[in-house]
């Protein structure tokens, strides 16, 4: 289609229309038209309009209603509306504009005017369209950015930033509420092996895979964030001591029965399957506990990660 643009035509006089649509048609618009509000609705709602132009009095029923009702519908968003009246009816252009009119034309119409103006609403639905266009690329960006910012590339889950201020504001809300708040530092057993026996290619999925299973294994309130390396931690809220006992518990369990398939040096499908050992720490609710900064909390728990490796691994053993 060659036209410039395409402009719905609303007014009840045939004579009206025509001209219209011939000095529309002479200056390259195509255009449709629509003798009533009804037909405006219908019109516009097949889509394909650009422009509408819309005589305040209509057979059934005022202009303005039709204006509101055109500009509710979501599909003509962007569609710029210009209101035609005589001068008589002044107040209907008046009206028109507060409601959301974008532009009036008085009839009876000037040619001349009539083409400009319609260039100059067809330029605001594409500066619209265009405005839309980028409002919404922008966003997309925010959001890609905000997860670069606050995720693990490599895991997705919540990187050691997010980690340190989540951790930062669950202390607070300890020291204003004393629930029990409880941290889970794991490190992945022997992993160097992976790395070394299947290549790190290899060990980088098994990394995805402890990561998947880890934010499988706890409830929907905890928080789990990569560490570094191959450490991983997580936030229990309102969880105390017995109830990270099991939470880790759970997690090393699920971690061991988790086989994760990744490709071999060769190239060859392997199976890896690790474990990992856990430090646990928690906060306990009483008013008397003592004071804990989030560095000692994971200190704590790193201590205790230390016992759970010396012990054996595929274990975790509670902070002292
Ligand atoms: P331990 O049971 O005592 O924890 O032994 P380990 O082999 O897991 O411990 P070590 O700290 O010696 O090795 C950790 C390894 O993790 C070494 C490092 O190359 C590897 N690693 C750290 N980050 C990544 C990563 O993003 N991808 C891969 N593939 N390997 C990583
Ligand atoms: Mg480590
Ligand atoms: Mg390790």
């Amino acid at each position: 289609m060659s036209e410039q643009g395409r402009v719905l035509v609303v007014d009840a006089e045939p004579m009206v229309q025509e001209l219209v649509r011939r000095r529309l048609g002479e200056a390259g618009f195509g255009t449709v038209a629509a003798a009533s509000g009804q037909e405006a609705l219908a019109a516009a709602e097949g889509g394909g309009v650009d422009v509408i132009l819309l005589s305040a009095a209509l057979p059934d029923g005022d202009g303005l209603d039709v204006l509101a009702r055109l500009r509710a519908m979501p599909s003509l968003e962007g569609v710029s509306i210009a209101l035609m009246a005589t001068q008589r009816d002044a107040e209907s252009l008046r009206r028109g504009l507060a409601q959301g009119a974008d532009d009036y034309l008085r009839k009876p119409i000037d040619r001349v005017e009539l083409t400009a103006r319609v260039q100059a609403l067809l330029r605001l639905r594409r500066h619209l369209a265009e405005l839309r266009r980028k409002s919404e690329r922008l966003e997309e960006l925010n959001a890609a950015l905000e997860r670069l910012a606050t995720r693990d590339a490599l895991t997705g889950v919540a990187n050691r930033g997010s980690l340190e201020a989540r951790l930062a504001e669950e202390v607070d809300r300890w020291w204003r509420y004393r629930q029990p708040l409880s941290v889970v530092l794991l490190d992945v057993d022997h992993f160097k092996r992976v790395n070394d026996t299947h290549g790190h290619g290899a060990g980088d999925a098994v990394l995805r895979g402890v990561a998947e299973t880890l934010a499988g294994a706890v409830r929907k309130v905890d928080f789990v964030a990569r560490y570094g390396g191959e450490e991983f931690v997580v936030v229990a809220p309102s969880t105390d001591a017995a109830g990270a006992r099991i939470l880790a518990e759970r997690v090393r369990a699920a971690v061991a029965g988790s086989p994760v398939e990744a490709a071999g040096l060769d190239g060859a499908p392997v199976t890896v399957t690790v474990t990992v050992s856990l430090g646990v720490v928690t906060l306990p609710g009483v008013p008397e506990a003592a004071a804990m900064r989030p560095a000692d909390l994971l200190a704590r728990a790193d201590k205790a990660l230390y016992r759970a490796k010396q012990g054996g691994r595929n274990r975790a053993e509670v902070a002292e």
